[in-house]
């Protein structure tokens, strides 16, 4: 492994700083202490800062040279609304909130970087380092980029990084193409006529149409997707009446799709509206179908991904950079920065959880757990790699 010496040398310093994080968690657009820590930092080692953009994200903005080329490195600040069952002394002190997903070691891994670019960076260009709120569930990205993050700080590609619990401790893994897929919601509302149980002819049934409905919306995925793009689609509600006696005059259902493509959720959603309305008519009743398309899908542009790779194989070694990594369901908000900019989105893998220090919970260390917690093997191996990707994209060029 070739680590950089400083940084390495850093790493109980950096150490600290992810602790101090993990202890005081904040949920989305909240990261108010996070965000003076990490603004505190910036200015401390001489970055540029500015703040406010999509409510509580940083922007740390780091030239060198005359170079027009300019990177944009993002890590993620918000923690969730979970109980922490660890007992080791850097737990939460916030009741009901917890670093589950390791933003902690995010924001520790790209201080660690910042600190050495500024201090030892040979590079020639701009360096935008971007820590954003609210990943989980707010959009922050986008918010951030709402607010102007690419108008005012412009950058050629943008690159991000997460723990990843299934892949060995310190291995990376990327893929060109989609890597994590959209999330979106639906909620289809079947309106007919309430009647007596036992005299069904009386009324129009929303409970029976919302059941033919269930079963209809299967179809999607076995009969319009084509078989070779991946996509889920979960009914997760069912709701209607309060008697055994009576007919509800309303039902409701929700649930979740999954695409790695804006295309077959484009064909998800249209034959969606076209089942639910011919169904219910087929029954007398009616419907009102939202759809809401929270994250669309990560997908890393290929010459990024190759390039990230590259960088990764002379930190860790060939062995350990696995290019074709399994993409997953999951969904993330860096997904908004790739739509604009092309860029690689990539996972560290933190280890089964064998890192954890004495008093962790009795649960598996995996993300969204209560039993988790970030990997600190990985601090100098993350900001490694960010240095290197940094230098690497903005090294000097002979005119
Ligand atoms: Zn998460
Ligand atoms: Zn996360």
């Amino acid at each position: 492994m070739k680590l950089i010496p400083e940084v390495f040398a850093a790493r109980d310093e950096i150490q600290r700083i992810r602790r101090t994080i993990h202890a005081h968690p904040e949920l989305r657009y909240e990261e108010v202490r996070t965000a003076d820590l990490v603004a505190q930092r910036l200015e401390q080692w001489g970055i540029e800062v500015h703040r406010g953009l999509g409510k509580t994200g940083v922007v740390g903005v780091l030239k060198r040279g005359a170079g027009k080329r300019a990177i944009g490195l993002r890590a993620d600040m918000d923690a969730l609304p979970i109980q922490e069952l660890n007992t080791f002394e850097h737990r939460s002190q916030n009741e009901g909130r917890m670093h589950a997903c390791g933003h902690d070691g995010h924001t520790a891994m790209l201080l660690g970087a910042a600190q050495y670019l500024a201090n030892h960076g040979e590079f020639d260009g701009t360096i935008v380092f971007i820590f954003q709120p609210a990943e989980e569930g707010g959009a922050g990205a986008r918010a951030m980029m709402e607010d102007g993050l690419f108008a005012k700080f412009p950058v050629d590609a943008v690159f991000g990084l997460h723990n990843w619990p299934d892949l060995p401790e310190g291995a990376f893994g990327l893929r060109e193409g989609p890597i994590m897929a959209s999330s979106n919601e639906f909620r289809i509302d079947i309106k007919g006529i309430g009647a007596h149980a036992a005299m069904p002819h009386n009324g129009r049934d929303p409970v029976f149409a919302a059941v033919q409905i269930a079963s209809a919306l299967q179809s999607i995925i076995t009969r319009n997707k084509k078989p070779i793009e991946t996509a889920v689609l979960s009914i997760t509600q069912i709701h209607a009446g309060d008697a055994v006696n009576v007919i509800p005059d309303a039902a409701w259902l929700a649930g979740t799709v999954r695409t790695f493509t804006i295309e077959t959720l484009d064909l998800i959603e249209t034959q969606m509206r076209k089942l639910a309305d011919a169904t219910a008519a087929a029954y007398d009743c009616t419907v009102d179908v939202a759809f809401n398309r929270n994250y669309p899908p990560t997908v890393n542009s290929s010459q990024e991904t190759r390039f990230a790779a590259e960088v990764m194989r002379e930190i860790v070694g060939a062995e350990n950079v696995n290019t074709a990594v399994e993409p997953t369901m999951g969904a993330e908000d860096f997904a908004f920065m790739l739509l604009e900019k092309p860029g690689c989105y990539a996972f560290l893998g933190n280890g089964e959880g064998a890192h954890r220090a004495f008093g962790h919970g009795a649960g598996p260390c995996m993300l969204h757990n209560p039993s988790y917690d970030f990997n600190d093997q990985l601090l100098p191996i993350g900001s490694t790699y960010w240095v290197q990707l940094a230098q690497r994209f903005l090294a000097h060029r002979e005119a």
